[in-house]
């Protein structure tokens, strides 16, 4: 892709919707890393940011990407969406456990509902959504798919 410079480009550059969860490696939002926080005393591992570890209180920790692949430990069907959720209801809000341990919470999408079994592969999608509340703005959200 061809760097714009016309002078509402920067508004069109798709951003994480929190680089401290999810850091973006594809200049179109495509594709991207979920971030964690590892406690280099006890090697406990937790989802985005933290300042000290839950496990053994040492505020030794080191920022690690983790894994896009994990298993789906636990879902639910939202019928009743918080205030301003941009996307279709019902919908399904899956937690994925990954292999560094920590679990994600995320919405699980191109899943039909009967279909979702606790355990089965779930790999990471990333979507860019309109945010309500800034117009003309979008970011770049993480989702759950089966893998
Ligand atoms: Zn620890």
């Amino acid at each position: 892709m061809t760097p714009s410079c016309g002078r509402r480009s920067e508004l069109h550059e798709p951003l994480s919707v929190d680089e401290r969860c999810l850091r973006l490696n594809a200049d179109d939002g495509s594709a991207g890393t979920l971030l964690g926080m590892r406690c280099v005393e006890c090697g406990v591992t937790v989802f985005g940011p933290a300042t000290f570890c839950q496990s053994c209180s040492s505020p030794r920790l080191e920022q690690i990407d983790l894994a896009t692949e994990g298993t789906l430990y636990s879902y639910t069907i939202v019928r009743v969406p918080p205030s301003g959720w941009p996307g279709p209801v019902p919908y399904v809000l899956g937690e994925v456990e990954l292999p560094e341990g920590p679990h994600v919470l995320a919405e699980v999408i191109d899943c039909a509902h009967d279909a979702l079994r606790v355990g089965m592969p779930m790999t990471l999608a990333l979507r860019p959504v309109a945010m309500p509340e800034v117009p003309d703005s979008e970011r770049v959200v993480y989702k759950w798919r089966p893998a």
